[in-house]
């Protein structure tokens, strides 16, 4: 179904066997012209010569993983993360990416008070924005699965993340990325997708496998589990989205272990086949 020009392959997907130069060069074997950078394997690299690569190979971008993380309570962690968050910013001006994954960050160790986190996170995105918008970067607000609050993301909902967009009064510095393994399970997704109109700048692919043994690491790849991944895409175009869709599927016990060409070509398959 999926035409393979829209196929982008996040590098977390080959993370355990690929560097950051291995990734660029490998998906251009493949005729495969989408890529989203992890920062740590940005490093590796560094900047310039990750940029001056993936310029070479014509790769778009389309995320540079992640900022964000900004639920930390006491102000001076606080001002060193949005320093922090500057540098992403800095960074993904440079690979050119389509926006930054924003995660939001979930509850600081001993802290019981979710309400006030997502307040010191709408307050971190607000003080970001006039940096993203001088930068020409945008910020994709990426609600996570409710089960990841706690660790990872008070945003968990594409209705929070609607919410959140128009509080912070939206502008091209701002976006929405739909993730499927996120969002598949809300009873307000076509309502909210359909909200979020000329909002989203991201949208992700994976699985949900029946039996998942992991909150963060056991995606599944498309094909493998119960998301309706066509439906939702429909869901997502209608919106006017034209983007690439990026695969992208943390998988410590099977995809990981798995050599990136092997994985890569199943990928194609299951792209072509159940997106
Ligand atoms: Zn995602």
């Amino acid at each position: 179904m999926a035409d393979l020009e829209r196929l982008s392959i996040n590098q977390v997907t080959m993370r355990e066997r690929w560097s950051l130069a291995e990734a660029i060069s490998g998906l251009a074997r493949h005729d495969i012209r989408g890529i989203a950078v992890w920062r740590d394997k940005l490093g590796e690299l560094g900047v310039d010569e990750a940029a001056r690569r993936l310029r070479g190979e014509g790769m778009t971008v389309t995320a540079f993983c992640v900022g964000g993380l900004l639920g930390v309570m006491d102000d001076t962690s606080f001002q060193e993360r949005l320093d922090d968050n500057r540098r992403v910013i800095d960074q993904a001006a440079v690979i050119q990416a389509e926006c930054v994954m924003m995660v939001a960050g979930g509850l600081p160790e001993g802290s019981r008070d979710l309400t006030s986190i997502r307040e010191r996170c709408l307050e971190g995105l607000d003080a970001l924005m006039p940096y993203a918008k001088q930068a020409g970067v945008t910020l994709a607000l990426e609600p996570l699965h409710p089960m990841t609050a706690a660790s990872r993301s008070c945003l968990t909902t594409l209705r929070q993340a609607n919410d959140w967009y128009e509080q912070l009064g939206g502008g091209a510095e701002l976006g929405i990325a739909v993730d499927v393994y996120h969002v598949w399970w809300d009873p307000d997704l076509e309502r909210q997708i359909s909200r979020a109109k000329d909002r989203i700048v991201a949208f992700h692919v994976s699985d949900w496998l029946m039996e998942t043994v992991d909150l963060r690491l056991d995606r599944g790849m498309m094909g493998d589990g119960v998301i309706d991944i066509p439906h939702i895409r429909a869901l997502v175009e209608k919106t006017g989205y034209t983007g690439l869709i990026e695969v992208e599927v943390f998988s410590e016990r099977n995809w990981w272990q798995r050599d990136p060409d092997e994985a890569i070509g199943i990928i194609k398959q299951r792209f072509s086949d159940w997106v």
